[in-house]
C-alpha cells in the first residue's frame, strides 16, 4: 500500500467559502474527500481524492448494525504567511491504528495515511480559514461496508477523510466550564472499548450529556465504570488538576482515550519543571483538596478546545468552585504555547509540526 498512487478527480463546481466570523464545529465540508477501500483479495487498495460526495452503502453494511468502525480528529492551521500546518498528526495515524486492532479492523499504512491526509489538505489549502482561532478540521474514519447482519468482523471496509473548516472554539476569551460528575451513567469499563475512538462510546454518552444539559452544565465528568469513585475523562477531553503545586491527570486504564493534547500537555509541563503525575484520582481526593483549599485549577485537554478549563464541577449536588471560576496560570501558559506551537507564533521545541505544501 504504501507506494499506491493516490489519483486526483478534480470537482467541477467548487462550493462558496464560508465566512470565517460565523463559522461553527462541523457543519460545512469541503470540495473534496479521500476514499480507499478493502477488501481480503485486495488488501487496502485504490486510493483516490474525489469531489465531496454521499457514498452509497447496503442498508445491511455491518457498520449501521454493529458499529464496526473507528475515527480521528486533527486539525490543519494556516500561519500568517500562508502555510498549512498539521499538528503531531503522526499520533492521530498511530491512534488510528491502536483503535482498529481493538475493532477486528485491518490496520491502515500510517505513512500513507498520513500522504493522503497532507495531499487533501494541500489540495483543499484555500478552505483553512486564517482569522484567529480558527481551523480545518480534519476527520479521517473507516467503516464497515460488508452486507451481512451475523456479527462478525466486516470483509471489506472504506477509509475516508473529510475536512470542514471549523470557528474560533473561544470567540470572547476562555471562559471555564461547567462539569457535573456524573453519578448515574458509565462511560466505559476497563475491558471495553473506551481506549479506542469509536462510535459507540459516543452514542453511549448522549444520555448523560442530554440529563445534565439541561441543568446548565457543559459536560459530564466521568468516572470509573466499576466503583464510580475514580476520575477518569469529560466528553472528548482528557482531564488535569493542579493539587497544591503538583498536576495531576488520571494515568491511562485501558478505559481512558488517550489524547495527543494530553500527551503534549504532559511533555510541555516536564519541560517547564513543573511536577505532574499521571496516577489513579479519586473523587473523594479531590473534594478535599477543595475543601483544604489547595485545588487550585482543574482543566480538559482535547484538540477542540486545545485547553478548556473548568470553572465549577457538581458532584453529589455539591458545586465546587474553582480558582474563582477564572482560567488559573497554568491552563493559560498551557493554551497560549500549544496555540503558539499549532499557528507557528511559538517556537516548537518538539518538533511536533509538519508543515504542508
Ligand atoms: C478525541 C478524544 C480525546 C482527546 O484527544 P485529542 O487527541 O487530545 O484530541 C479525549 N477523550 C475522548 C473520549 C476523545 O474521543
Amino acid at each position: 500500500m504504501g507506494n499506491q498512487e493516490i489519483k486526483v478527480t478534480h470537482t467541477t463546481s467548487k462550493k462558496t467559502k464560508p465566512n470565517p466570523d460565523t463559522l461553527e464545529f462541523g457543519k460545512i465540508f469541503t470540495d473534496h474527500m479521500f476514499i480507499m477501500d478493502y477488501s481480503q483479495e485486495n488488501g487496502w487498495h485504490s486510493p483516490r481524492i474525489i469531489p465531496y460526495q454521499p457514498i452509497t452503502l447496503d442498508p445491511a453494511a455491518i457498520v449501521f448494525h454493529y458499529g464496526q468502525t473507528v475515527f480521528e480528529g486533527l486539525k490543519a492551521y494556516k500561519t500568517k504567511e500562508g502555510h498549512a500546518r498539521l499538528f503531531r498528526p503522526n499520533k492521530n495515524m498511530e491512534r488510528l491504528n491502536r483503535s482498529n486492532r481493538r475493532l477486528c479492523i485491518p490496520e491502515i499504512d500510517e505513512e500513507f495515511a498520513l500522504q493522503a491526509i497532507e495531499k487533501l489538505v494541500s489540495l483543499e489549502k484555500e478552505w483553512i480559514p486564517t482569522a484567529p482561532g480558527t481551523s480545518l478540521y480534519i476527520r479521517p474514519f473507516i467503516i464497515s461496508t460488508e452486507p451481512y447482519l451475523g456479527v462478525a468482523p466486516s470483509k471489506k471496509y472504506q477509509f475516508i477523510i473529510i475536512l470542514s473548516p471549523v470557528g474560533a472554539y473561544y470567540k470572547e476569551g476562555i471562559n471555564p466550564v461547567r462539569i457535573a460528575v456524573e453519578q448515574t451513567f458509565v462511560r466505559a469499563v476497563n475491558g471495553g472499548t473506551g481506549e479506542a475512538k469509536t462510535a459507540g462510546n459516543y452514542a453511549s454518552s448522549l444520555k448523560a450529556q442530554e440529563v445534565v444539559s439541561e441543568k446548565g452544565y457543559a459536560q459530564v465528568l466521568w468516572l470509573d465504570g466499576l466503583e464510580k469513585k475514580y476520575i477518569e475523562e469529560v466528553g472528548s477531553m482528557n482531564m488535569f488538576f493542579k493539587v497544591d503545586g503538583e498536576v495531576i491527570t488520571p494515568s491511562l486504564n485501558g478505559s481512558i482515550l488517550e489524547g495527543v493534547t494530553r500527551n503534549s500537555v504532559i511533555a510541555l509541563l516536564k519541560h517547564w519543571g513543573i511536577p505532574v503525575t499521571e496516577k489513579k484520582i479519586s473523587m473523594d481526593e479531590i473534594y478535599e483538596a477543595h475543601q483544604n483549599g489547595v485545588l487550585e485549577e482543574a482543566f480538559g485537554t482535547g484538540t477542540a478546545a486545545v485547553i478548556s478549563p473548568v470553572g465549577e464541577l457538581a458532584w453529589n449536588g455539591e458545586p465546587l468552585t474553582i480558582n474563582d471560576g477564572e482560567i488559573g496560570n497554568i491552563a493559560k501558559k498551557l493554551y497560549d504555547t500549544l496555540t503558539g506551537i499549532q499557528y507557528g507564533t511559538e517556537k516548537d521545541v518538539f518538533n511536533w509540526v509538519i508543515e504542508v505544501s
